[in-house]
């Protein structure tokens, strides 16, 4: 059958098709680059689903991505001959926004500073199909999905509707024809049919793209009989020896997987021979992405086998708490048809992981000490998050307790390490004090402060939600007890034995209040467990003070947040 169904985009979609055609102006180019990776993912899920699915048939003895121009018709195909879509995969895939999130996404695309930071939005929430809309004013794709006999036509100028109706003898695979807007006159440059930009876009973003990509140029026109020329290395990077790959074709590739504009902190490159082959090429962003913090962000390490790409976000490799490292982890001897669940318990897999760790946290640590301004800028971005390690991961505790920076009252322009906080400690001090707040100035104006403040005591100052969680954890960090100064008795000057005059001092207040704690514990006995003298304060009349095992008042607000 051909009739033509028009079919509304979902309100999100078509708000964010208006976000994208007309709030992004500069570097029209990455739309090729997403065209050119949904091929490329087409061909990696038919390779796959052939290796693993004898029964689907499918000729994989040339899979490779065709790019088409036509001048006269001022159009663009960018064709695959990989797993291709039904017409449900459409309707889902394209006419609807799947993923989680997209409502938070649009807010943080209106409060965009600039081009690059809206784009680098874009890009990490894979709104990659739609960018076609800000170089055609119509797209039409041509799909039909492997193992089944009926192709689809859909079709779309990006405004509200799309166009979808069966139709016959399409091959195996995905064609997306850009009908290209008339060139403007301020944007010379952006002409997508000459065979000298499209060359250019495709070495500068899809060159590692393991699939040959395709055109006829010039070039093969005049002395290649004919034959298409392809357009990029195909190199996998992370199959080379380090000595062999440059500081700008890892940044490269690091862009390409991270889409990241910015350069990465450090770039990690190994190889691990013998029982349990593997190379892994990772990457510690410099910038936070926008949705780390959110539930379902994902972990950026992705799994090939022998260069056959298994999955994304692999988190049978990282732990929660790194998901913000890049990466790739080609490993050599698993089954291609791997599940996450059997990845999850998978002693080898499991091993690579601790390794992987060891080697980021490794390198955060080298950072420290080589290459503080660096560590610094790290620590700022992703310090929130390196401290849920101290909750999830207990293996490397020591490791992070070393990398933690941490404002403090010594210097309140610059953070400490515990390292240099012990250093500093006075003479008979016992314990590393810290008080954990909402904010700092919260923190350095609590009571408690005060007697800290008045004695000359370092306080260390935590405002971080997850500070909370884990100094709740950790006893100690080098022999030495961290101490809230908020929780249970800390008495900076209980007078020595022999210390008579002090002692009667003491003695004598006790007898001036005998009668009032009472009365304020009853008073108030809704609201606290009991009312006792205290050294903490040398201005404030009275502190509230958690008993040693109490929840913080942040710790009970955060996990009221949480649901718990
Ligand atoms: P993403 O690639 O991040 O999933 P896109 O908007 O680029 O987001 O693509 C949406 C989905 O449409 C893809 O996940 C894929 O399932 C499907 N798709 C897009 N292009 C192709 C193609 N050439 N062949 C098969 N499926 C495709
Ligand atoms: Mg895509």
């Amino acid at each position: 059958g051909s009739t033509v169904e028009t079919l509304e985009f979902q309100a999100e979609t078509r708000q964010l098709l208006r976000l994208v055609i007309h709030s992004i102006y500069s570097n029209k180019d990455i739309f090729l680059r997403e065209l050119i990776s949904n091929a490329s993912d087409a061909l990696d899920k038919l390779r796959l689903e052939s290796l693993t699915d004898s029964g689907l048939q499918a000729d994989t003895s040339d899979l490779h991505i065709a790019l088409e121009v036509d001048r006269g018709a001022r159009t663009l195909t960018i064709r695959d001959n990989g797993i291709g879509m039904s017409r449900d995969d459409i309707v889902e895939l394209i006419g609807t926004i799947a993923k989680s999130g997209t409502a938070g996404l649009l807010d943080k695309l209106k409060e965009a500073k600039d081009a690059a930071a809206a784009q680098s939005l874009i890009g990490q929430f894979g709104v990659g199909f739609y960018s076609a809309f800000m170089v055609a004013d119509k797209v039409t794709l041509r799909t039909r999905r492997a193992g089944t006999d009926q192709g689809t036509l859909w079709e779309s100028d990006g405004q509200g509707t799309y166009d979808i109706q069966a139709v016959d003898g399409l091959p195996t695979g995905t064609s997306v024809t850009l009908h290209l807007k008339p060139a403007d006159s301020e944007d010379a440059l952006a002409d997508y049919l000459s065979e000298w930009k499209i060359r250019q876009i495709v070495k500068q973003y899809s060159d590692f793209i393991r699939w040959p990509i395709r055109m006829a140029t010039e070039r093969t026109d005049a002395d290649g009989g004919g034959e298409p020329e392809t357009l990029n290395s195909m190199k996998a990077l992370w199959a080379r020896p380090r000595s062999e790959v440059t500081e700008a074709e890892y940044h490269e590739f690091y862009q390409q997987i991270s889409h990241d504009w910015q350069e990465p902190a450090a770039t990690i490159h190994m190889r691990a021979e013998g029982t349990f082959e593997y190379e892994a090429l990772l990457f510690l962003p410099s910038q936070a992405p926008f949705d780390l913090f959110s539930r379902d962000t994902r972990r950026g390490v992705q799994l090939y086998v022998k260069r056959v790409f298994i999955m994304d976000d692999c988190d049978a490799l990282m732990p929660n708490y790194l998901r913000f490292v890049k990466g790739v982890v080609d490993a050599h001897d698993l089954s291609l048809n791997i599940s996450r669940e059997i990845l999850q318990h998978d002693r080898q897999i499991q091993g690579v992981r601790r390794r992987l760790v060891k080697k980021v946290i490794g390198a955060i640590k080298d950072m420290q000490t080589k290459d503080s301004e660096t560590y610094a800028k790290v620590w700022e971005q992703f310090g929130r998050v390196l401290k849920e390690g101290l909750i999830e991961d207990t293996d490397n505790t020591d490791t992070l307790l070393e990398l933690i920076s941490a404002a403090s009252t010594h210097d309140p322009e610059k953070t400490t390490t515990l390292r240099e906080y012990v250093a500093r400690m006075k003479d008979g001090q016992d314990a590393i004090y810290y008080l954990t707040g909402e904010s700092r100035a919260m923190v350095e104006n609590s009571p408690h402060m005060e007697a800290f403040a008045a004695k000359g005591y370092e306080v260390l100052i935590l405002t971080d939600p997850v500070d909370e969680v884990w100094t709740d954890r950790i006893p100690a960090f080098d022999g030495h007890r961290l101490q809230s100064i908020a929780k249970g008795q800390v008495d900076l000057d209980e007078p020595a034995d022999g210390d008579q005059e002090a002692n009667a001092d003491k003695a004598q207040h006790e007898q001036d209040f005998a009668a009032l704690l009472p009365w304020l514990t009853t008073t108030l006995s809704e609201h606290v467990k009991e009312v006792r003298l205290s050294s903490r304060l040398t201005t404030s009349a009275a502190c509230i003070v958690g008993d040693a095992h109490d929840m913080t008042p942040t710790l009970e607000k955060m996990y009221r947040a949480m649901g718990q």
